[in-house]
């Protein structure tokens, strides 16, 4: 029951110790895996759970493999959110030199273009500034992403970011890996399973 067994690099697991994770929560020790696998993958968890780095530390370890352009996008329902999890894969990635951005609004969009166009490994966003910066011509692109997080999914749909995510779903590749995380599991979320997802594992704690 260590990080090591579930896969991952050692570099992984001695940034884990380095950060007082010592041994995996029950959501990553059965999602790890799979995603690693390359499996698209439910978690129903809450905050707390450890459901960040239950996404953040498999796609390191891919990225670690052909960093290529924006490797990963991640969609969260709040800025504080989208903070949150920047942290955490800034504290995991610190050995290779993690580029990670964050895009919310009531920031400078002018600025979050350019942070944008200089290709990070990560980018973390709110649905609505993203599809403003793809309405607008920002000069990026997410066509070749290998994975898309969407968190707290519940709340995604809550909080009417449909039309949103549609845009954003528009300018992703079809060919990737999607993880989705969310408290409770909605029928409006199985709708959202069958549009994005491949024939995902499911884990509820
Ligand atoms: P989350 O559920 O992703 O919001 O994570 C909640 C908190 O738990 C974060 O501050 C993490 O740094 C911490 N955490 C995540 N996984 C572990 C672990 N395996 N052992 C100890 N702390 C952890």
């Amino acid at each position: 029951n260590t990080f090591a067994e579930l896969g991952l690099n050692e570099w992984l697991v001695n940034q884990c110790t380095a950060v007082g994770m010592i041994k995996p929560t029950p959501i990553q020790r059965n999602c790890v895996p799979k995603i690693i696998e390359g499996k698209d993958c439910i978690g129903c968890a809450k905050t707390g759970s450890g459901k960040t780095a239950a996404f953040a530390l498999p796609i390191l370890q891919t990225l670690c493999e052909d960093p290529y352009g924006i490797f990963a996008l991640v969609i969260t329902p709040t800025r504080e959110l989208a903070f949150q999890s920047a942290e955490q894969f800034q504290v995991l990635g610190k050995p290779i030199g993690l580029k990670v951005v964050v895009v919310t609004g009531g920031r400078d969009m002018m600025l979050q273009g350019l942070e944008l166009s200089r290709k990070p490994h990560i980018v973390i966003s709110t649905p609505g500034r993203l599809a403003d910066h793809i309405d607008s011509g920002t000069d990026f692109s997410l066509k070749r992403i290998k994975f898309l997080v969407l968190d707290e999914a519940d709340r995604l749909l809550e909080d009417n970011f449909g039309e949103q995510l549609q845009t954003i779903f528009a300018v992703l590749p079809k060919l990737r890996q999607t993880l989705l995380f969310s408290a409770t599991m909605t029928e409006t979320l199985q709708e959202l399973e069958e549009i994005a997802m491949n024939k995902p594992f499911f884990w509820q704690c």
